[in-house]
């Protein structure tokens, strides 16, 4: 299990709920746990005042969280995390002066005492880690922290025996590992993440990566992780359209060149890809990371031969990265348990009730398994003929299609459950009033908003669902009012060829980003070369500024970046002036404009469906309103996902 931050090693009684979430993964037969990452010291963290691994004291509360995982028969390494010129901090510190694009601060450039210094920090967080009952340490040296930046000379820039010549500057992992091995014994896990493809201009060659994994197995390492991309590097590494396991042929290319361990990693998220890819000779171990929020148990059930039964993690970064890039604990849009696991339980009932559930989009889904699986009887109706609501609509863009599993986990829990699924059912308040339920939770979820512009009864105006649901074939010329999350995902789908998902092949994705596979070039980047738009597509918001800031932190600049590749025409501050038969007809700054268009696709947001609220009510019924039904405004599946399994947990 791969290294995640959860937010909750900051918090109040954090270490407590982090020990139950490592000790269920523990149990969940995960093999070695990687923590999240602990600076060695408070510069080198990546918010100031955040704590360090570096006094007694601090790895006395640890000890909960490793006796946890012990009690459990797992294995727990601490990961040492020097964040370097990545802090968000005036105080910042990096191998020379410089300034990283994604921090708002300069860094200043250790002095040679400040070096010894930090390398004195890692050692002392590892033997402290020890201490405190972890079997070893992950040495973070890639995805761009401190150690990275000693590594690559736009950043390193030292004139002094940390610097200069390649072996001046691996020079500064290389003795953070001899020594803290002589420190703590030949016994101790030192796993070290090495940077294998730096994904930046100027970065790392492969000789070089290949050379420094060498050193750092002479060192005294145990493991070698992989790492990939620095996290200014502007290419998806993590996100859900990345192709599973899409970076393993980067440490295929690295077995044999070392005699220890190497392990894989970025976008596992089910046994059959981890299996795939040691089958493939692609690594001696696989780390996944999100795949454990998303199921404590996912290794169990594939012991067990219960695939079908995983949660799996969709990419989706919702609910683990945006959360800890916005300062929240951690969890998981499809597990809202995870690092809640102290105060979310689904504990059977001991007064069952009777209970309907009505729609079985996500919400739907969600209340009614976790009711179900606490022992109530529950009946779920949908007026279609399949679950799922608008996943059905979002499993149709290119990229997201994970979501199809998402799918097959809930008809699988609804099976395993017992919830009684009535499809092709839109219940009415009568039918339900004459049931005798004791709870009804309505999850009708959204109708899509018609916005008032003149001609919007035009032939060419379609709605988004039209559009998804394939009722109607969208014409070369294309324009889309809104650029939400479903504007932005309806122009990757109009933008894309059939049948050419990026997820699909991973030659072919690195292609269209400009991942150099035959790492000819330092960083091994090369010019992106996307597959051009079978649609000329604009792009209209009203509002000002960038097209997707209320996308997701950690993704929204990859769905910009995949729709600039594809020359859609973003436009903002629009009026909306009419639509007829030229086109759309459009004012900006003051101009008037006709756009040709073909079609115009509305995806203007949503309004919430819930007209069975009150005659339930007045029929003496205990009515709950959630997910989309409650408020379409800025609802996702996170938002209810969380509230449909607590709503069901307190039942
Ligand atoms: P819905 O999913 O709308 O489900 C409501 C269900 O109720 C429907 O199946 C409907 O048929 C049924 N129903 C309605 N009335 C009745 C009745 N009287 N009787 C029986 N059944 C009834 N969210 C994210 O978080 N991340 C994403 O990446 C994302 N991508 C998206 C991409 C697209 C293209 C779309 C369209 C949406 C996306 N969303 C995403 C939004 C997300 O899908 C919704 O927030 C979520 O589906 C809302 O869940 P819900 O259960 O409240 O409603
Ligand atoms: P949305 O995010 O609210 O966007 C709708 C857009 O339509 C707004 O940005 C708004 O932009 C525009 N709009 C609103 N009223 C309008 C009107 N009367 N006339 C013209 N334009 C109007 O909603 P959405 O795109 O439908 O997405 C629904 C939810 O699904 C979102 O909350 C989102 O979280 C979720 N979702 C998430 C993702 C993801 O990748 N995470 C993907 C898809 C959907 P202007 O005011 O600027 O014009
Ligand atoms: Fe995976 Fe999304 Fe859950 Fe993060 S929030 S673990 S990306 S499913």
């Amino acid at each position: 299990m791969g290294s995640m931050h959860t937010g909750l090693e900051d918090i109040p009684g954090g270490m407590e709920r982090m020990a139950r979430f490592y000790a269920e993964r523990a149990k969940g037969q995960v093999g070695l746990i990687v923590s999240g990452g602990i600076a060695p010291s408070e510069e080198g963290n990546a918010l100031p005042g955040g704590k360090a691994m570096n006094t007694k004291e601090e790895a006395e509360k640890h000890k909960i969280v490793t006796q946890a995982v012990h009690d459990e028969g797992g294995v727990i390494c601490m990961q040492i995390l020097h964040v370097g010129r990545y802090g968000y901090s005036p105080n910042n510190v990096s191998a020379s002066d410089t300034k990283a694009p994604i921090s708002p601060f300069p860094s200043k450039g250790l002095s040679a005492e400040g070096v010894e210094r930090t390398i004195n920090d890692y050692v002392e967080a590892a033997a402290l880690a020890q201490y405190a009952g972890y079997d070893g340490v992950e040495i973070m040296g890639s995805e761009g922290y401190l150690i990275n930046q000693f590594i690559v000379s736009k950043v390193n820039r030292r004139t002094d025996q940390w610097g200069g010549s390649y072996e001046n500057r691996i020079k500064f992992p290389l003795e953070i590992i001899r020594r803290t091995r002589e420190r703590v014994g030949k016994n101790f896990i030192i796993i070290y993440r090495l940077s294998m493809l730096d994904l930046v201009a100027d970065g790392s060659t492969w000789e070089e990566v290949v050379h420094l994994a060498k050193e750092v197995e002479k060192a005294g390492a145990t493991i070698i992780n992989t790492g990939i991309g620095w996290h200014e590097a502007r290419i998806p590494t993590i996100a859900t359209m990345v192709p599973r396991g899409g970076f393993a042929w980067v440490t295929k290319r690295m077995m044999g060149e070392v005699n220890i361990p190497l392990v894989t990693t970025n976008r596992f998220n089910m046994p059959d890809v981890a299996e795939q890819a040691l089958a493939d000779g692609c690594s001696d171990m696989i780390s996944m990371a999100r795949p454990f929020l998303a199921d404590e148990n996912l290794v169990l059930k594939s012991i067990e031969g219960r695939e079908d039964e995983i949660n799996t993690c969709i990419g989706c970064n919702q609910a683990c990265l945006d959360h800890t890039f916005n300062l929240k604990v951690c969890s998981c849009l499809v597990n809202p348990r995870a690092c809640h696991e102290t105060e979310l339980n689904y504990d059977p009932t001991d007064r069952p009730k009777k209970i309907a559930v009505v729609g079985a989009g996500p919400a739907g889904l969600a209340a009614s398994t976790v009711a179900a699986q606490r022992g109530h009887d529950v009946d779920l109706y949908e007026a279609s003929s399949e679950i799922g609501g608008q996943f059905n609509m979002a499993k149709k863009i290119p990229g997201k299609e994970e979501f199809y599993e998402t799918l097959r986990y809930f008809n699988k829990q609804i099976e395993l459950t017992g919830v009684n699924l009535h499809l092709n059912m839109r219940v009415s308040a009568d039918e339900l009033a004459s049931k005798g339920y004791d709870e009804v939770i309505i999850c009708t979820g959204v109708t899509p908003r018609v916005p008032n512009i003149n001609g919007i009864q035009h032939p060419k105006a379609v709605s988004y669902v039209d559009v998804l649901t394939e009722k109607i074939e969208i014409g070369g010329k294309v324009a889309v009012i809104g650029a939400g999350g479903i504007g932005f995902d309806v122009s990757e789908y109009l933008a894309t060829e059939k049948g050419k998902s990026p997820t699909m092949n991973i030659p072919h994705f690195m292609n269209e980003w400009g991942v150099d596979m035959e790492h000819t070039h330092a960083g091994s980047l090369k010019a992106a070369n996307p597959d051009p738009s079978p649609r000329e597509i604009y792009l209209l918001k009203r509002s000002k500024g960038k097209h997707g800031k209320t996308l997701g932190k950690t993704t929204g600049w990859i769905h910009r970046s995949s729709l600039n590749m594809k020359k859609v025409k973003m436009i903002q501050d629009v009026v909306y002036d009419r639509i007829d038969d030229e086109g759309l007809h459009i004012t900006v700054n003051g101009e008037s404009q006709t756009l040709p268009v073909d079609h115009v696709v509305i995806c203007a947001g949503q309004e919430p469906l819930r007209s069975l609220k009150a005659p339930l009510e007045e029929a003496g019924i205990n009515v709950h309103l959630i997910g989309g039904a409650l408020e379409a405004a800025e609802l996702d599946a996170k938002r209810a996902i969380d509230q449909a399994s607590r709503l069901a947990a307190s039942l």
